[in-house]
């Protein structure tokens, strides 16, 4: 049996029990199912070889209600425009968990990114900018990095949207080179993030040091991640990425080797490390990872999302039934946000004062999901989107209906 729930078939399930559990009436339910603006441009690109070839990307508001959209752009393949809407969905969730004034909104470009020359990516990326220039701006809707995009492309897409304006914009993207008012942590502040959950989780379930963590995914988030916590007492058994995993009982040394190449260790299946026996198991790369094929192999105490949707629902089921505990993406994943809400408010923030105040907003929204998970008997993904979903539901309710 394989898992056949899409994304946002189970952001929509996840939304209708919040929504049960809250008491929200069915028309304050019906609005927040429904995505306020969701566009879909073709991109025609012209390859080095000569050749056209038109992709298909999207820009997805969700909602607007606590303050302007947010949420990434990704580049990947097999992209369509319901996951994008489940992504956005759960980025106005996660605003509104960890208190920042921003909507929630994704977009993407369905293509292999890997597979363009340098040349052939700018143009992906300014001409997908021109495309949704519509619907964007700083206090409409703010783009950042996610899967195959980074510094870089938030540069070329800055660029892109200030020059239709005649004017510097930086407030359209976050995660930008510092160079053009991007903030020294922003790039590390998602693994801040999972780091900080990470160790908290860890702490609450009296887990002895050193704690045993196991990572899947080994790019900004992944290797982020594992540099916060080789600096506490955690031992990194095991670390895979796309093309290769390693592990070592007595602990991986990250940082030594080629930037990019993998740390020396014995080698192991890539799939191999999400059945790594630890004490936190953080998937950091793709979707769906862990699903009912391998969740009954999983031998972590607990399964932090770093990634967005690593663990499918039916997945999900299996994992608690056997105790292990999951800390939902929205939750573990936040430090990114929280960190391009101080690009934009404070771009001059030292890194080490910015990465206090995401571990500290993360800590806080990981004790209010926490109680509220206890209070009323639910995982800690139902309490984390019943918290989002409700103080949307307020904003709404607060700001009133126009006309
Ligand atoms: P990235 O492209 O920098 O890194 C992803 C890494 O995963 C790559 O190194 C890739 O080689 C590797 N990978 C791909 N498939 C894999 C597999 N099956 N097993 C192991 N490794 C695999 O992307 P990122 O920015 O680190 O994002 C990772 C995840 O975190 C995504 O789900 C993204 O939505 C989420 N996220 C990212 C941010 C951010 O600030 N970048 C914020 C919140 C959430």
């Amino acid at each position: 049996m394989s898992d056949v729930e899409t994304p946002l078939v189970a952001a929509r399930k996840q939304l209708a029990s919040a929504a049960e559990l809250l008491g929200l009436t069915p028309g304050m339910h019906e609005m927040l199912a429904t995505p306020r603006r969701s566009l879909e441009v073709a991109i025609p690109l012209r390859m080095e070889s000569g050749d056209l070839r038109t992709l298909i990307g999207w820009r997805v508001q969700h909602n607007l209600t606590r303050g302007p959209g947010k949420g990434g752009v990704r580049y990947q393949p097999n992209l369509n425009r319901d996951d994008v809407t489940a992504l956005a969905m759960l980025m106005t969730w996660k605003c509104a968990l960890v208190g920042i004034p921003y909507g929630g909104a994704k977009g993407g470009v369905r293509c292999d990114p890997t597979g363009f020359s340098v040349a052939e990516l700018e143009r992906v990326t300014r001409r997908y900018i021109s495309e949704i220039r519509p619907l964007i701006g700083p206090g409409q809707d703010i783009l950042a990095p996610d899967l195959g995009t980074g510094e870089r492309e938030m540069a070329w897409m800055m660029d892109t949207f200030a020059a239709g304006r005649a004017a510097t914009t930086p407030g359209i993207v976050t995660g930008k080179p510092t160079v053009v008012g991007g903030t020294a942590g922003r790039a590390s502040s998602t693994g801040r993030g999972v780091a900080a959950v990470a160790l908290r989780v860890a702490r609450s379930l009296d887990l002895r040091p050193p704690i045993r963590v196991a990572i899947a995914g080994f790019g900004n988030v992944g290797k982020a991640t594992a540099h916060f916590l080789a600096d506490e007492d955690v031992r990194l058994v095991a670390i895979s990425d796309a093309d290769w995993g390693r592990h070592s009982p007595t602990g991986l040394a990250i940082g030594e080797g080629d930037p990019g190449s993998p740390p020396p260790g014995e080698k192991i299946e890539r799939e191999a490390v999400l059945e790594e026996e630890c004490d936190v198991l953080i998937p950091a790369a793709v979707a769906g990872v862990i699903a009912v094929e391998n969740a009954d192999r999983v031998r972590a105490r607990v399964v932090v999302e770093g990634a967005n949707g690593p663990v499918t629902p039916a997945g999900e089921r299996i994992l608690v039934e056997r105790g292990i505990e999951v800390v939902p993406d929205i939750l573990a994943n936040a430090g990114g946000v929280v960190g391009s809400h101080y690009e934009l408010l404070e771009p001059h923030i030292s890194a080490a004062v910015m990465h206090d105040r995401i571990a500290e907003a993360l800590a806080s929204a990981y004790d209010d999901t926490q109680d509220f998970a206890r209070r009323e008997g639910v995982s800690l993904r139902d309490a984390a989107i019943c918290i989002g979903v409700s103080r949307v539901a307020r904003a709404h309710l607060t700001r009133g209906l126009y006309p």
